[in-house]
Protein backbone atom coordinates (compact mmCIF):
# COMPACT_ATOMS: atom_id res chain seq x y z
CA UNK A 1 0.00 0.00 0.00
CA UNK A 2 2.54 2.04 0.89
CA UNK A 3 5.69 3.01 -1.66
CA UNK A 4 8.83 4.58 -1.96
CA UNK A 5 7.86 7.61 -3.66
CA UNK A 6 5.08 8.35 -1.10
CA UNK A 7 7.39 7.73 1.89
CA UNK A 8 9.76 10.46 0.40
CA UNK A 9 6.89 12.93 -0.27
CA UNK A 10 5.66 12.27 3.29
CA UNK A 11 8.85 13.13 5.06
CA UNK A 12 9.04 15.84 3.49
CA UNK A 13 5.89 17.49 4.60
CA UNK A 14 6.78 16.17 8.39
CA UNK A 15 9.81 18.11 7.44
CA UNK A 16 8.11 21.23 7.10
CA UNK A 17 5.66 20.72 9.91
CA UNK A 18 8.30 20.14 12.04
CA UNK A 19 10.23 23.73 10.63
CA UNK A 20 7.26 25.04 11.02
CA UNK A 21 7.48 24.54 15.00
CA UNK A 22 5.07 23.83 17.68
CA UNK A 23 3.89 20.50 17.21
CA UNK A 24 4.96 17.39 19.37
CA UNK A 25 7.74 15.40 17.93
CA UNK A 26 5.93 12.29 19.20
CA UNK A 27 2.79 13.06 16.77
CA UNK A 28 5.28 14.57 14.02
CA UNK A 29 6.42 10.79 14.47
CA UNK A 30 3.58 9.00 13.99
CA UNK A 31 1.94 10.84 11.19
CA UNK A 32 5.58 10.17 9.44
CA UNK A 33 4.44 6.45 9.65
CA UNK A 34 0.42 6.73 8.31
CA UNK A 35 -0.14 6.17 4.97
CA UNK A 36 -2.52 9.39 4.39
CA UNK A 37 -2.99 8.51 0.51
CA UNK A 38 -4.38 5.23 2.00
CA UNK A 39 -7.37 7.58 3.63
CA UNK A 40 -8.34 8.94 0.11
CA UNK A 41 -9.33 8.04 -3.47
CA UNK A 42 -6.91 7.17 -5.51
CA UNK A 43 -7.47 10.11 -8.07
CA UNK A 44 -5.84 12.70 -5.07
CA UNK A 45 -2.79 9.85 -4.46
CA UNK A 46 -0.41 12.45 -6.36
CA UNK A 47 -1.58 15.19 -3.93
CA UNK A 48 -1.73 13.27 -0.32
CA UNK A 49 1.22 14.88 1.19
CA UNK A 50 0.51 18.18 0.47
CA UNK A 51 -0.36 20.60 3.96
CA UNK A 52 -4.32 20.89 2.31
CA UNK A 53 -7.64 19.27 3.36
CA UNK A 54 -9.41 17.07 0.18
CA UNK A 55 -12.87 15.95 -0.54
CA UNK A 56 -13.96 12.47 0.93
CA UNK A 57 -17.39 12.35 -0.61
CA UNK A 58 -20.91 13.31 1.72
CA UNK A 59 -19.45 16.97 1.10
CA UNK A 60 -16.91 16.10 4.44
CA UNK A 61 -13.16 16.66 3.74
CA UNK A 62 -9.79 15.24 5.25
CA UNK A 63 -8.43 17.45 7.65
CA UNK A 64 -5.50 19.19 6.78
CA UNK A 65 -2.16 17.74 8.13
CA UNK A 66 -1.23 20.94 9.64
CA UNK A 67 -4.47 20.94 11.69
CA UNK A 68 -4.52 17.26 12.32
CA UNK A 69 -1.07 17.74 13.95
CA UNK A 70 -2.47 20.88 16.01
CA UNK A 71 -5.22 19.16 17.54
CA UNK A 72 -3.35 16.40 18.53
CA UNK A 73 -0.34 17.97 20.08
CA UNK A 74 -3.12 19.96 21.78
CA UNK A 75 -4.72 16.96 22.91
CA UNK A 76 -1.67 15.78 24.61
CA UNK A 77 -3.03 12.42 24.48
CA UNK A 78 -1.21 9.36 26.66
CA UNK A 79 -0.55 5.37 26.05
CA UNK A 80 -3.52 3.79 26.86
CA UNK A 81 -6.01 6.55 27.39
CA UNK A 82 -9.60 6.72 26.39
CA UNK A 83 -10.40 8.80 23.23
CA UNK A 84 -13.68 9.73 21.53
CA UNK A 85 -12.84 11.76 18.13
CA UNK A 86 -16.22 13.15 16.71
CA UNK A 87 -16.69 12.94 12.74
CA UNK A 88 -14.53 10.16 11.60
CA UNK A 89 -14.17 11.19 8.04
CA UNK A 90 -11.67 9.28 6.49
CA UNK A 91 -10.50 7.54 9.79
CA UNK A 92 -6.52 9.13 9.58
CA UNK A 93 -7.10 11.05 12.35
CA UNK A 94 -8.50 7.75 14.52
CA UNK A 95 -5.05 5.93 13.00
CA UNK A 96 -3.10 8.93 14.20
CA UNK A 97 -4.28 8.90 17.74
CA UNK A 98 -4.06 4.71 17.83
CA UNK A 99 -0.42 4.81 16.74
CA UNK A 100 0.08 6.91 20.16
CA UNK A 101 -1.05 4.63 21.96
CA UNK A 102 -5.11 6.10 21.88
CA UNK A 103 -7.72 3.40 23.14
CA UNK A 104 -9.64 5.13 20.00
CA UNK A 105 -13.60 5.39 19.82
CA UNK A 106 -14.70 7.03 17.05
CA UNK A 107 -18.62 8.65 15.81
CA UNK A 108 -19.44 8.88 12.13
CA UNK A 109 -23.27 10.29 10.36
CA UNK A 110 -22.64 9.43 7.70
CA UNK A 111 -22.65 5.34 6.45
CA UNK A 112 -20.18 5.70 3.36
CA UNK A 113 -18.14 7.27 5.50
CA UNK A 114 -18.28 5.29 8.49
CA UNK A 115 -17.93 2.33 6.31
CA UNK A 116 -15.20 3.37 3.98
CA UNK A 117 -13.18 4.40 6.77
CA UNK A 118 -13.86 0.93 8.49
CA UNK A 119 -12.36 -1.01 5.95
CA UNK A 120 -8.94 1.27 5.31
CA UNK A 121 -7.91 1.08 8.71
CA UNK A 122 -8.72 -2.90 8.30
CA UNK A 123 -6.41 -2.95 5.47
CA UNK A 124 -3.98 -0.73 7.92
CA UNK A 125 -4.65 -3.30 10.83
CA UNK A 126 -5.89 -0.61 12.89
CA UNK A 127 -8.85 -3.07 13.76
CA UNK A 128 -8.43 -1.81 17.59
CA UNK A 129 -10.30 1.55 16.56
CA UNK A 130 -13.83 0.72 17.39
CA UNK A 131 -15.97 2.94 14.99
CA UNK A 132 -19.82 3.91 15.63
CA UNK A 133 -22.55 5.27 12.93
CA UNK A 134 -24.36 7.32 15.19
CA UNK A 135 -24.89 11.48 15.55
CA UNK A 136 -21.48 12.28 17.45
CA UNK A 137 -23.30 14.94 19.44
CA UNK A 138 -24.32 12.80 22.07
CA UNK A 139 -20.95 11.35 22.60
CA UNK A 140 -21.30 7.72 23.93
CA UNK A 141 -22.78 7.42 26.96
CA UNK A 142 -22.57 3.55 27.36
CA UNK A 143 -18.52 3.96 26.91
CA UNK A 144 -18.25 7.63 29.14
CA UNK A 145 -16.08 8.95 30.69
CA UNK A 146 -13.26 9.78 28.22
CA UNK A 147 -10.00 10.71 29.24
CA UNK A 148 -9.76 12.68 25.92
CA UNK A 149 -12.14 14.34 23.77
CA UNK A 150 -11.51 15.71 20.35
CA UNK A 151 -13.92 17.20 17.61
CA UNK A 152 -13.02 17.18 13.93
CA UNK A 153 -16.44 18.85 13.15
CA UNK A 154 -17.06 22.59 14.22
CA UNK A 155 -19.94 23.07 16.62
CA UNK A 156 -21.69 26.23 17.05
CA UNK A 157 -21.53 25.46 20.85
CA UNK A 158 -20.21 22.88 23.08
CA UNK A 159 -22.27 19.96 23.09
CA UNK A 160 -23.27 19.44 26.65
CA UNK A 161 -23.13 15.92 26.38
CA UNK A 162 -19.22 15.81 25.84
CA UNK A 163 -18.38 18.36 28.28
CA UNK A 164 -20.63 15.71 30.98
CA UNK A 165 -18.53 13.01 29.46
CA UNK A 166 -15.05 13.78 29.93
CA UNK A 167 -13.26 12.55 32.72
CA UNK A 168 -12.47 15.07 35.69
CA UNK A 169 -8.97 15.67 34.49
CA UNK A 170 -9.31 14.85 30.98
CA UNK A 171 -9.01 17.29 28.37
CA UNK A 172 -11.20 18.32 25.22
CA UNK A 173 -9.89 20.37 21.83
CA UNK A 174 -12.89 21.45 19.98
CA UNK A 175 -13.55 23.91 17.38
CA UNK A 176 -16.41 26.26 18.33
CA UNK A 177 -18.07 28.94 16.30
CA UNK A 178 -20.86 30.05 14.69
CA UNK A 179 -22.23 28.64 11.12
CA UNK A 180 -20.27 29.46 7.99
CA UNK A 181 -17.73 31.74 9.87
CA UNK A 182 -14.20 31.58 11.07
CA UNK A 183 -14.51 28.89 14.12
CA UNK A 184 -11.84 29.34 17.11
CA UNK A 185 -10.34 26.02 18.62
CA UNK A 186 -11.14 25.08 22.58
CA UNK A 187 -9.27 23.56 24.72
CA UNK A 188 -11.36 22.57 27.84
CA UNK A 189 -10.31 21.23 30.92
CA UNK A 190 -12.60 19.38 33.00
CA UNK A 191 -11.10 20.51 36.39
CA UNK A 192 -14.09 18.62 38.92
CA UNK A 193 -17.03 17.77 38.38
CA UNK A 194 -18.95 20.98 38.20
CA UNK A 195 -15.93 23.48 36.27
CA UNK A 196 -14.50 23.56 33.20
CA UNK A 197 -11.65 26.17 32.17
CA UNK A 198 -11.45 27.02 28.46
CA UNK A 199 -8.55 28.25 26.94
CA UNK A 200 -8.86 29.50 23.01
CA UNK A 201 -6.25 28.72 20.92
CA UNK A 202 -6.80 30.35 17.65
CA UNK A 203 -8.83 30.65 14.52
CA UNK A 204 -9.72 27.65 12.19
CA UNK A 205 -12.24 25.99 9.90
CA UNK A 206 -14.26 22.69 9.70
CA UNK A 207 -16.82 21.22 8.30
CA UNK A 208 -20.00 22.02 10.80
CA UNK A 209 -20.71 19.71 13.53
CA UNK A 210 -24.51 18.41 12.65
CA UNK A 211 -26.44 18.53 16.05
CA UNK A 212 -29.71 16.77 15.26
N1 LIG B 1 -11.30 13.37 11.34
C1 LIG B 1 -11.60 13.25 9.92
C2 LIG B 1 -12.06 14.53 9.29
C3 LIG B 1 -13.44 14.75 9.62
S1 LIG B 1 -14.40 15.92 8.75
C4 LIG B 1 -10.45 12.65 9.16
O1 LIG B 1 -9.39 12.40 9.75
O2 LIG B 1 -10.62 12.39 7.97
C5 LIG B 1 -15.70 15.97 9.94
C6 LIG B 1 -16.58 14.76 10.00
O3 LIG B 1 -17.51 14.96 11.04
C7 LIG B 1 -17.39 14.51 8.74
O4 LIG B 1 -17.13 13.24 8.25
C8 LIG B 1 -18.83 14.66 9.22
O5 LIG B 1 -19.74 13.79 8.56
C9 LIG B 1 -18.72 14.33 10.69
N2 LIG B 1 -19.79 14.84 11.53
C10 LIG B 1 -20.38 16.06 11.53
N3 LIG B 1 -21.32 16.13 12.49
C11 LIG B 1 -21.33 14.92 13.12
C12 LIG B 1 -22.09 14.37 14.19
N4 LIG B 1 -23.03 15.07 14.83
N5 LIG B 1 -21.83 13.10 14.56
C13 LIG B 1 -20.88 12.36 13.94
N6 LIG B 1 -20.13 12.83 12.92
C14 LIG B 1 -20.35 14.09 12.52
Amino acid sequence: MDSYLHRGQRRQLIDELRARGGYDEKVLAVMANVPRHAFLDSSFHGWAYKDEAFRIGCEQTISQPSTVAWQTTELELLPRQHVLEIGTGSGYQAAVLSLLGGRVFTVERHKPLYRKAKLTLKKLRLDRIRLYLRDGSKGLPELAPFDRILATAGAAAVPPALREQLKVGGIMVIPVGPDGEEQSMLKIRRVSETEWTEEELGGCRFVPLVVS
